[in-house]
C-alpha cells in the first residue's frame, strides 16, 4: 500500500490507494466463491394480518454466511455484488431458496407466500418472467406463492419500461409490491398506471409516528391512498406494541405488520417454531 506523511508525522491511506482497488478484486473473488460454495442463506421475517392476526406471508432477505466474518447483512454487501456484475446470480439463488421454502411449506400444509426483493439491475433481465415462472412451475407451485418487491428508484429510471417489465410479470401471475414507499421522489401517476398490488411503507415513518403526529398524519394518509388505489398496505419498521396499537386502529386500518415487535428476520425452522409457539394477536375490533 502506499501512504503519505501529513504534517503531524501520522500515515494516512489516500482514497485512491492501490491496496483499496486489491483487496475489493478480493472481496468480489470471495463472493464468486460465495456463489460457487453456496455460503448465502435466507431468513424469512413476517408479515402479520391486523385483521386477524394471522401469518399468510413472509419476506425472504438475504444473508452472507461467511467462513471468517460470520454472518452478513445485506447492507454489508449488495454494492459489492451490484459492482461486480453478479447480482443477476443473487437474485436466482434468493429466488430459488425462497421458492424452495415456499414449497416446503405448503407441503407442510402451511401455505406462505415469499417476498423477495429485486434490483433494478435483475428486473431489466429480458427472459425474467419465463425464468421466474420456470422456476414457480418446477416446484409445483402457483405463481401468486411469489411477490416481488420492488423500489421507486426502478419505476423512475424508465417509467414506460417499467410498465412493460411489470406487466409481463403481473401477466404470469406473479404480485408485485413497491418496497420502501414514501422515500422516492416519485409520482402518484405511476401508482395509477402500474400493476401492482403493494405498498410497503417506509419504516422510517412508521419508527417515529408515535411521537411526531406529522408522520403519523402520513401514515393514515398514506394508508387511506393505497386503499383508494386497490392495493394493500404493509407497515414496516413495527418495532414495539405501541407502533402496533396505532397500526390496528380504526383510523389506520393499515392490513398488514411487519417489524422487530413481531420477529426478526430469521431462518426457516425458526420461524416455524415461532408460529408454532404464537398466540393468538390483537386484531382489528372494527371491521372496515
Ligand atoms: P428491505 O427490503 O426494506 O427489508 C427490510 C429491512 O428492514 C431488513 O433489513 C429487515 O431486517 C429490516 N427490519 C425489519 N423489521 C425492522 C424493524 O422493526 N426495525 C428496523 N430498524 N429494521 C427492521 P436487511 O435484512 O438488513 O435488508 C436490508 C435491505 O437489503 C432490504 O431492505 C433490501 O432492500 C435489501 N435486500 C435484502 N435481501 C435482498 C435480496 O435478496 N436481493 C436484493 N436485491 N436486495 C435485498
Ligand atoms: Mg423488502
Ligand atoms: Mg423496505
Ligand atoms: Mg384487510
Amino acid at each position: 500500500y502506499k501512504a503519505k506523511e501529513t504534517r503531524s508525522g501520522h500515515h494516512v491511506y489516500r482514497n485512491d490507494d492501490d491496496s483499496h482497488g486489491d483487496a475489493r478484486l478480493r472481496t468480489a473473488e470471495e463472493l464468486r466463491l460465495a456463489l460457487r460454495t453456496d455460503q448465502l442463506v435466507v431468513h424469512f421475517q413476517p408479515k402479520v394480518d391486523l385483521d386477524t392476526g394471522i401469518v399468510h406471508d413472509v419476506e425472504a432477505l438475504v444473508r452472507w454466511n461467511h467462513p471468517s466474518r460470520g454472518l452478513l447483512y445485506p447492507d454489508s454487501f449488495l454494492r459489492l455484488v451490484e459492482e461486480a456484475g453478479l447480482m443477476g446470480r443473487l437474485t436466482q439463488v434468493v429466488l430459488g431458496k425462497a421458492l424452495d421454502q415456499a414449497a416446503t411449506w405448503q407441503a407442510a400444509g402451511r401455505p406462505l407466500t415469499v417476498a423477495v426483493n429485486m434490483s433494478a439491475s435483475s428486473l431489466v433481465e429480458q427472459d425474467l418472467p419465463e425464468r421466474i415462472g420456470a422456476m414457480i412451475v418446477a416446484r409445483g407451485l402457483s405463481p401468486s406463492v411469489l411477490m416481488l418487491e420492488i423500489t421507486e428508484d426502478f419505476l423512475m429510471i424508465d417509467s414506460v419500461r417499467a410498465r412493460a417489465i411489470l406487466t409481463r410479470l403481473r401477466a404470469a401471475g406473479i404480485r408485485l409490491a413497491v418496497d420502501d414507499f414514501g422515500t422516492g421522489y416519485s409520482s402518484l401517476a405511476y401508482l395509477r398506471d402500474l400493476p401492482l398490488d403493494e405498498l410497503k411503507l417506509d419504516r422510517s415513518f412508521v419508527m417515529t409516528m408515535a411521537d411526531d403526529p406529522r408522520a403519523a398524519a402520513l401514515v393514515e394518509s398514506t394508508i387511506a391512498l393505497a386503499h383508494s388505489l386497490n392495493l394493500r398496505m404493509v407497515a414496516e419498521g413495527v418495532e414495539d406494541g405501541i407502533a402496533y396499537s396505532m397500526l390496528v386502529g380504526y383510523g389506520y386500518g393499515c392490513d398488514q405488520a411487519q417489524g422487530y415487535h413481531m420477529s426478526r428476520p430469521v431462518p426457516a425452522a425458526a420461524l416455524d417454531a415461532w408460529l408454532a409457539a404464537r398466540l393468538p394477536q390483537p386484531v382489528r375490533a372494527v371491521t372496515r
